[in-house]
């Protein structure tokens, strides 16, 4: 239950209350907020009288939830917008990793050029193997910093553990929680202490009520700014690398207040299908794209077949307007 608190409580009796409640507190627009349990149904008549308005949701999906709020939460990036009642879908794009500064320089230019406004690409990488190319690091980060303040792209970039969560949310505009990181409660919890927009992957394992309640964790804890990222589930088909779960986004449309991007290139494992995956994402009107694009990705040091060359990335970008279009969308 969601309860939002009368103005002017003494400080004293909003404790006891969170207390008695088992509440999460925080604030929204200057209102005190209080979060219990979705098991508690109702509330006693004599706590009634502190409260402005309440909101009954049925599950552990409160602050995400429709049933809380009804209109799509809006994330501000700068000068850039994602979510909210804008009709407008975000393209972020770009390489896996950062691999040198001539390879990140190449692609920026190249994004800038096409009029691309966010760039995504990891330095932390979460690898399978101990073996591969686990991301530069530290360097990584200072590379994109350059980007960022030579280009004025905004920066996505993926965490993979608590050890550097600070130096991401400090050195970029946006925080992406990777698939495989999902369930860290480290990165949750510096997240939801800072105001910085997060990006959290869906777990490939996890249902859609877990991926909403790792969402939960980040507004719980007092920061706005979430954006939901469907990035494809494991299912029993070895085909293509995972299953893009479009029922999934239509489930989280329905039923969040979440900004929702749709990522097709780590669902499909492969560059063939993904500009079709994009193109049934835009069709479903979501907030943003995250396509892998790579100026040579056979050399690519991670996820070599799923990137996009410059050439198939420009045939991608260039349809995508006109099906934005046909949903009552622009792509920005
Ligand atoms: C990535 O975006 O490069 C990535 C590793 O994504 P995911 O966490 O979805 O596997
Ligand atoms: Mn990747």
């Amino acid at each position: 239950m969601v309860i939002h608190l009368k103005k002017g409580l003494d400080e004293n009796r909003v404790s006891a209350l969170a207390a008695e409640l088992k509440a999460i507190r925080l604030r929204e627009n200057g209102t005190q907020v209080l979060v219990t349990s979705s098991s508690l149904l109702q509330i006693d008549p004599a706590i009634e009288l502190l409260v402005d308005e309440y909101f009954v949701c049925r599950t552990d999906i409160q602050l995400a939830s429709t049933e809380y709020r009804s209109s799509k939460r809006l994330v501000t990036v700068g000068d850039l917008h994602i979510g909210g009642d804008l009709k407008q879908t975000l393209m972020i794009a770009g390489p896996c990793s950062v691999e040198s500064e001539p390879q990140i320089n190449t692609v920026a230019e190249f994004l800038v050029g096409l009029g691309v406004r966010m760039m995504r690409a990891g330095c932390f990488k979460p690898r399978t193997s101990p073996y591969s190319f686990q991301g530069l690091g530290l360097k990584g980060l200072e590379l994109l910093a350059h980007v960022r303040e030579n280009t004025g792209l905004k920066i996505i970039t993926e965490v993979k553990d608590a050890t550097h969560v600070d130096a991401v949310i400090e050195m970029t505009d946006v925080v992406q929680v990777g698939a495989k990181a999902m369930y860290d409660h480290g990165i949750l919890n510096a997240c939801a202490r800072s105001r910085k927009p997060v990006l959290i992957k869906r777990g490939f394992g996890s249902t859609l009520q877990e991926f909403v309640q790792a969402a939960e964790f980040v507004l719980s804890g007092g920061n706005e700014n979430v954006i939901l990222c469907e990035r494809g589930i494991r299912t029993f088909e070895h085909k293509t690398r995972f299953t893009l779960d479009l029922c999934g986004v239509a489930y989280l449309k329905e039923h969040t207040n979440l900004p929702i991007v749709v990522d097709p290139s780590h669902a499909m494992g492969f560059a063939y299908g993904v500009p079709d995956l994009a193109r049934a994402a835009m069709a479903m009107g979501v907030d943003g794209l995250l396509i892998e694009t790579h100026p040579n990705p056979k050399t690519a040091l991670s996820d070599a077949s799923q990137q996009l060359d410059f050439g198939e990335f420009v045939a991608l970008y260039s349809s995508l307007p006109m099906i934005a279009k046909a949903v009552g969308r622009r792509m920005i």
